[in-house]
């Protein structure tokens, strides 16, 4: 089915994704204008191009549609996260790997958070929002149909259940391990530290992207954060 214009909740008009040439200009600007706005909503929004397949970029600029459900969905068994949450299968296979690796070196790593349906989303958001005020919740909790969460590729890790999601974190020998080790899996740390202006987000240690081995690899080397890598070297195909 083809979506040609929606109306979300908040009434911001989405356009349907346009020819890759002016898309390229036309992110250039959406770009300097998320480096400028740093962490509130980005005005102009458009839908996220969903034939990227793994490669999909979300974030405050492209969005998800209300009805977009990721294919392959599994529920998670107790020993590697959350039993009552879903996740995408190929990142599922990628983190049961990692986590079984990560325990050989003495490490657990567990799934807290992965696949969230556009109402969890929403409802997380308003929650932010009537706790901490809307600019501290644009900062830490993305808006719905705006979280990659929503994709089944990200994943939240803590060291156990019932451990919350702090930068505390980055202090763990879990960190530590992932940031050795998590790229040869096909994760990578999706909002790092001083890259606010560019993600949108706040550092987020416990938030990892699944984008197979040979990108997550390349991102690692370069230093670049996903929106960088994808308008340099996906988009640009
Ligand atoms: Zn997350």
């Amino acid at each position: 089915m083809e979506i040609n214009k929606l109306i979300l909740d908040d009434n911001l008009e989405i356009q349907k994704p346009i020819e890759s040439k002016v898309k390229r200009i036309l992110f250039l600007i959406l770009f300097s204008a998320i480096s400028f706005t740093t962490t509130s909503q980005s005005k102009d929004i458009v839908l996220a191009d969903t034939t990227q397949g793994i490669f999909i970029l979300i974030n405050k600029t492209y969005s998800l549609p209300k009805n977009y459900i990721p294919a392959d969905l599994l529920k998670m068994t107790e020993k590697y996260g959350d039993s009552t949450k879903m996740i995408k299968k190929e990142t599922y296979i990628a983190f049961k790997q990692m986590h079984d690796d990560a325990k050989r070196d003495g490490i657990t790593l567990w799934i807290t958070s992965a696949y969230r349906t556009y109402n969890y989303q929403k409802w997380l958001y308003d929650r932010s929002v009537n706790r901490n005020g809307r600019v501290y919740a644009d900062r830490t909790v993305a808006q719905p149909g705006f979280s990659e969460h929503q994709t089944g590729l990200a994943i939240d890790i803590v060291s156990a259940r019932g451990k919350s999601l702090t930068v505390e974190f980055e202090k763990t020998k879990q960190f530590e391990w992932l940031s050795s080790h998590a790229h040869k899996y096909g994760f990578i740390l999706r909002y790092p530290k001083d890259k606010e202006n560019i993600t949108g987000y706040r550092y987020e240690p416990w938030h990892y992207r699944y984008l197979g081995v040979e990108i997550a690899t390349k991102i690692r080397k370069s230093n670049l954060t996903y929106e960088e890598y994808y308008n340099q070297f996906i988009d640009n195909k």
